[in-house]
């Protein structure tokens, strides 16, 4: 198979595909509704062990349009075959595809309430309410309620909010979580958002009886073109950390406040870490970069502008979505061959890892 074709258009064609290659490839199939009146699902496949005691996840589209990537490195490991991938006794893999099925379909980095499902997340004891006070000053800015026009003067407008406040700073305030503005970007909810719910349920038959889960979750839009940084969260103690740098590699392992990444609430990775406290369970949260930060920002700006003040389907708002699937799936042959090596060989490694027996709490 070829690169062109390891990529899907949309989330249909993508979504066919993985089911029949996971049935193709006898993996065993899950299809879970996640919308009441619409044909959107999460799809499951499970490989390997009935009962294993090390596990691989692979997950995509929780960021509903960055799912491109994630579901062509999963399609690609079902539709290669067991020769390629072979799961050695003790070993399972669980392939969560499209986590967020309506953001894929309809090109939104959301979900249906316009939430941010990598900030939703949310642990005993924290409230989905507060935003940085930087994120309510450039609030006008960022989530303009007028429909799209030309030019968008983002650029421009926005350089007196960056001398103000730094860009490291705005990037925090922007891209860390916020939970006041539910029209906004990077909106955390008011509450557990149905993907969450559906993953509380879930998981734990999934993960089983495995002492060490090993997840990858594929997201897309940060960071160098063509380079994958491997964020962890910020609870993980320096020992692991420098234990995951050494096998995944140094240059590639970032600790929250380092590097691309910044400290966000609300994330999958702490959510899954802190349900399977009772065992190890490393979350790598997989970034590959695309466009620049300013780029990628004034994409979802504008899809987001579209999508709640423009008109549904008129050319603005058509145009409006191509953009933001460019800036996180890029047709650039060269950016999907290298990004889909850098994937697949992840996961790879991420099976060594998991039987790496020098493990380090
Ligand atoms: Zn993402």
């Amino acid at each position: 198979m070829t690169v062109a074709q390891a990529f899907s258009p949309d989330y249909p064609t993508a979504r066919a595909r993985f089911r029949s290659a996971a049935s193709a490839r006898g993996f065993r199939l899950e299809t879970h509704p996640i919308a009441e009146d619409e044909d959107l699902t999460v799809d499951v496949a499970i490989g390997g062990d009935e009962n294993p005691s090390r596990l691989v996840v692979v997950s995509s589209g929780l960021h509903g349009v960055e799912g491109f990537l994630g579901s062509a490195i999963q399609t690609s490991i079902l539709e290669a075959g067991p020769e390629s991938w072979p799961l050695p006794c003790g070993t399972g893999l669980l392939l969560l595809h499209a986590l967020d099925p309506f953001g894929f379909d309809r090109l939104r980095r959301c979900d249906p309430a316009n939430v941010d499902l990598n900030r939703n997340f949310l642990l005993d004891g924290e409230s989905y309410s507060g935003s940085p006070a930087k994120y309510r000053e450039i609030d006008w800015l960022l989530n303009p309620r007028t429909p799209p026009g030309w030019p968008d003067l983002l650029l421009i407008e926005s350089i007196p909010a960056i001398l103000r406040h730094g860009k490291d700073e705005l990037k925090r305030a922007i891209a860390g979580g916020q939970f006041d503005f539910p029209l906004g970007l990077f909106f955390g909810g008011h509450g557990p958002s149905t993907t969450r719910r559906f993953l509380e349920e879930q998981m734990p038959r999934w993960v089983g009886v495995a002492d060490h889960v090993v997840h990858l979750d594929v997201h897309t839009g940060l960071g160098h073109r063509g380079n994958l940084a491997l964020l962890l969260e910020d609870t993980v103690t320096p020992d692991r950390v420098r234990w995951l740098s050494d096998r995944f590699g140094s240059d590639r392992v970032e600790w929250s406040g380092e590097g691309i990444a910044y400290p966000t609430r609300g994330g999958l990775g702490s959510w899954c870490q802190a349900t399977f406290s009772d065992r190890i369970y490393d979350f790598l949260c997989a970034e590959f970069g695309t466009y620049s930060g300013t780029r990628v920002l004034a994409a979802l700006r504008a899809e987001n502008r579209a999508y709640h003040w423009g008109r549904p389907g008129d050319r603005a708002t058509r145009r409006a979505k191509l953009a933001l699937r460019e800036a996180f799936a890029p047709s650039d042959p060269a950016w999907r061959e290298a990004t889909l090596a850098k994937g697949l060989a992840t996961v790879r490694r991420a099976f060594e890892v998991c039987f790496d027996p020098t493990v380090v709490a």
